[in-house]
């Protein structure tokens, strides 16, 4: 059976009191009533990082939102993936469409980053996804076919079994537009037909593939139950400890 995981991420969002509210009542609740089955992950900002690390306890880990793709230097205001790995972050999310859109992130500056993640030992959550202009031109599957070559499949086997997809239709971020049980399930099963070509057949059974996009505590177990979605990567949801924990619960 392939990894189940739920990844909150929670973008610019919580002062520091909040950001360990938060964390408080998940790490209580899990510790309470565990869930062996699911690998649960929070991305809080990058100044919180070195703290929740103490805090979260064992059922938590813990993510960082992006990285720089140098590993030190004269690079004003960055965070390297070294630093967020020396202050205990596993995971790092990289191609993000926010981050993409707002800091003009693409395929080459990713695939810089995404070596520096794995050099420092940190595992990248890469995400991609159309948007809804590509979505009405039937093009998104041959968008998300490009992103996965440009930005992801560069990586050698060994580097490539550390990484986490993300499909995040840009259309259903932050919108309120899920996108479809059928939409989430045929475009998962064509990003593991791609990953298949690229690798080999076991790099595609078992390489976890989340959705984005609006899902929630309402609509996450019709998505979950879907057979090649294996969690999700949450933004809005991951906020209140109630939602995201029904979240992590979804799995049948
Ligand atoms: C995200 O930005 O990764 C995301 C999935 O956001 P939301 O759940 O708020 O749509």
């Amino acid at each position: 059976m392939r990894r189940q995981i739920v990844a909150g991420n929670w973008k610019m969002n919580k002062t520091y009191p909040e950001a360990l509210a938060l964390v408080n009542e998940l790490a209580t609740d899990l510790q309470n009533n565990p869930v062996s089955n699911v690998e649960v992950i929070v991305a809080p900002p990058f100044p919180y990082l070195a703290a929740l690390s103490d805090k979260k306890g064992d059922a938590i880990q813990l993510s960082a939102q992006n990285c720089h793709q140098k590993d030190s230097g004269a690079f004003t205001g960055e965070v390297s993936a070294t630093m967020l790995a020396s202050v205990g972050c596993e995971y790092v999310i990289l191609g993000h469409s926010e981050r993409r859109q707002y800091f003009q992130e693409d395929s080459m500056l990713l695939e810089q980053k995404l070596k520096a993640a794995l050099a420092a030992g940190l595992k990248p959550i890469f995400c991609c996804g159309e948007s809804l202009e590509q979505r009405e031109q039937e093009i998104h599957f041959d968008f998300v076919a490009q992103q996965l070559k440009d930005g992801l499949f560069h990586l050698s086997n060994e580097e490539f079994d550390k990484v986490i997809i993300a499909y995040e239709p840009i259309w259903a971020i932050g919108t309120g537009r899920t996108a479809s049980s059928e939409q989430a399930q045929e475009m998962h099963e064509f990003i593991r037909e791609q990953v298949s070509r690229a690798y080999d057949a076991e790099a595609a059974l078992k390489t976890p593939i989340l959705y984005g996009g609006s899902c929630n505590a309402q609509n996450a177990k019709e998505l979950f139950a879907c057979k090649d979605v294996d969690g999700g990567l949450i933004g809005g949801a991951a906020l209140k400890s109630a939602d995201f924990l029904t979240i992590i619960r979804s799995f049948q």
